[in-house]
């Protein structure tokens, strides 16, 4: 089944419906990474089965027929220890229950030890997008981060992906890393370029509470990462991500022209997605919903529904679905709006939407911001100057403060 450019369908796009996009999340993973915070289980594997029939379930539960998707991502953990079958068996389970655009853009997260050229061709009959966790080029940084693999699946996954006929390709990378240096950091990004991906994004690294990298720089076993040698990392690879053609469209994210992760573009334009699965978010209908973490409970949910169903977006899986009011709303179009570096936060867009001019309603916070050579203007677009790009944070809070004044 070849579920990428359809062209004719009975799932016929309905242009006037925004399009909405799925996240579904699969908590499972080999080993756990030092960084890691996401919710994601390394003892839990004999429920894989189990999780995968309640993925579906929940699929049912959330599918509007008559409400057209076009971007599906698999993130997780660890999607690539489910067998092809089973994400085959998920992917054509949204698709007999979702109407769908004609070209539909399913991303998988992939760790490279799993990408056997067996794996990736069986993947391409449903998928369209890669996503890799490259990290790093160097053997120190990856053992650091408990990683289990090493560069050369990295450079065997990609040419396994080409062969299967991948055209979307996205590495990742972390930067900001107790003990790395700019040399080091060059190389990352250098190997990465080496193997001409089509996006790549580059995060800083967080340390996150209860990690085992954060615990190890605590106690003084590794060095506290230094701020302002991450800043200079980032420069750096935005010199040599723009040198290489590639296009900063988003604080964190650079891809080929014609290559930006249009699923992720949804959340930066604060539109509606179904988060599916244990721990997954999702926002529709003003209604921001999180489910339940532990992967027992959420195949437990799953398996004894109520028999009066839950109001859209909830399902029996849901932990706390919190409304979202329109003010609330309207911050975080213009938070998350302006990390899109290339397009901008539309104004005409942002009328359409709240019935009211940004240009308007934040007059002084944008003549500031401007003074102060942190915002500027280019046609319809509002969008952040390159100095601000390091203290976006800061930027994003001057219009918080006029909802708290
Ligand atoms: S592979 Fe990803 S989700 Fe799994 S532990 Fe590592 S960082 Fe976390």
């Amino acid at each position: 089944m070849n579920i990428v450019n359809v062209e004719t369908s009975k799932k016929k796009i309905m242009l006037q419906k925004p399009l909405w996009s799925l996240y579904i999340h699969i908590p499972f993973c080999t080993t756990r990474c030092t960084y890691c915070a996401f919710n994601t289980y390394t003892d839990k594997h004999l429920l894989i089965d189990e999780y995968v029939q309640a993925v579906c379930a929940e699929v049912e539960l959330l599918s509007h027929l008559d409400q057209p998707i076009h971007t599906i991502y698999l993130g997780g953990g660890t999607p690539s220890l489910l067998k092809p079958s089973q994400l085959e068996q998920i992917i054509s389970h949204v698709l007999i229950n979702f109407t769908y655009n004609s070209i539909l853009e399913i991303t998988q997260e992939i760790n490279p030890r799993d990408a056997s050229e067996a794996y990736l061709h069986a993947l391409r009959k449903n998928v369209s997008r890669l996503s890799l966790g490259m990290q790093s080029v160097n053997p120190s940084e990856l053992q650091m981060f408990s990683r289990d693999h090493d560069h050369p699946h990295v450079v065997q996954a990609v040419k396994f992906a080409r062969l299967a006929g991948f055209d979307n390709i996205n590495l990742d990378l972390i930067y900001g890393n107790p003990g790395q240096t700019l040399a080091m950091w060059r190389d990352s990004v250098q190997a990465a370029l080496d193997l001409d991906p089509d996006h790549l994004s580059m995060y800083a690294l967080s340390l996150e509470n209860g990690t085992e990298l954060k615990r190890r720089v605590t106690y003084g076993e590794l060095p506290m990462p230094d701020p302002d040698l991450a800043a200079d990392m980032y420069e750096l690879a935005s010199e040599m991500m723009a040198a290489a053609g590639f296009v900063q469209y988003e604080i964190s994210n650079w891809a080929k022209p014609g290559k930006f992760c249009q699923h992720n573009i949804q959340y930066w334009k604060n539109l509606p997605y179904l988060g599916i699965g244990a721990g997954a978010h999702g926002y529709a209908n003003q209604v921001r919903t999180v489910n339940v973490m532990r992967p027992e409970l959420y195949i437990e949910r799953l398996k004894n529904l109520p028999s009066n169903p839950l109001p859209f977006p909830q399902t029996p899986a849901t932990m706390t679905a919190e409304p979202i009011d329109r003010q609330t709303d309207m911050f975080e179009t213009i938070f998350t709006g302006l990390r899109l570096l290339d397009e901008g936060l539309s104004l005409k867009a942002f009328e359409q939407r709240y019935g009211e001019k940004l240009e308007v309603r934040f007059a002084d916070e944008i003549k500031r911001l401007t003074r102060m050579g942190l915002l500027w203007q280019a046609g319809d677009a509002l969008k952040l100057t390159k100095s601000a790009r390091l203290i976006s944070n800061r930027v994003f809070q001057e219009f918080a403060v006029e909802e708290e004044a």
